[in-house]
């Protein structure tokens, strides 16, 4: 099985953490390892000692490629969900770890401070963070990211069934083969 990184880029609130965890069940499912990457747990877990300053951010998005890079040489795919606000970094990302979808999250800024699901930009609207990507800080979008997905438009599993097309046709994945297989196993 042929390892590779889905890299859910984004801002805040637009879905990336709902988006990768509907994709690595989706994933198990058809039979495939499928490791999750999320913004905050891992952060949490690898990197309590930073903050959010442009410096941390990278630091820590550089620990995030390296531990893709070792769970995609064995085999499994990565799902990372992290808001990755710099096109420099993405680039280094992709170059780095070769096998990389990079998947562009779209949502309107007024969206994400409409859902709000952890209270940061009320904070940030507060002025009691200072970093907030979109409120204070730069988010750059992708300029020719391998998916987009609108979650203004788009349902959870629209946009789960456009990234697993996109990989079937990229040839990280293959939808026909899966099935069959699926349908062989219920048959026995
Ligand atoms: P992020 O990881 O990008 O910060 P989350 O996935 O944690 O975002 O939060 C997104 C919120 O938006 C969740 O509460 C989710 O249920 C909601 N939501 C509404 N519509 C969508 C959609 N189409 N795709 C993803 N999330 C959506």
């Amino acid at each position: 099985m042929k390892g590779f990184t889905v890299w859910l880029t984004g801002l805040s609130g637009s879905g990336k953490t709902t988006i990768a965890k509907e994709l690595q069940k989706k994933l198990l499912m058809l039979g495939y390892k499928a490791e999750l990457l999320d913004g905050d747990d891992i952060r949490r877990n690898l990197s309590p000692d930073l903050g959010f300053s442009k410096q941390d951010r990278e630091i820590h998005a550089r620990r995030v490629v390296y531990i893709s890079k070792l769970l995609a040489r064995n085999g499994i795919i990565s799902i990372v969900s992290l808001i990755s606000p710099y096109r420099a970094f993405r680039a280094y990302a992709r170059e780095e770890l070769k096998e990389f979808v990079e998947v562009y999250v779209k949502c309107s800024i007024d969206t994400c401070i409409k859902r709000d699901p952890k209270g940061l930009y009320r904070k940030a609207l507060n002025g009691e963070i200072q970093d907030m990507t979109g409120i204070q800080d730069p988010y750059e979008e992708p300029l020719s990211p391998e998916v987009v997905v609108d979650t203004d438009r788009q349902s959870v599993e629209e946009c789960v069934d456009i990234i697993l097309t996109k990989l079937n046709r990229l040839g990280y994945i293959n939808l026909l083969e899966d099935a069959e297989e699926e349908r062989n196993v219920k048959a026995k």
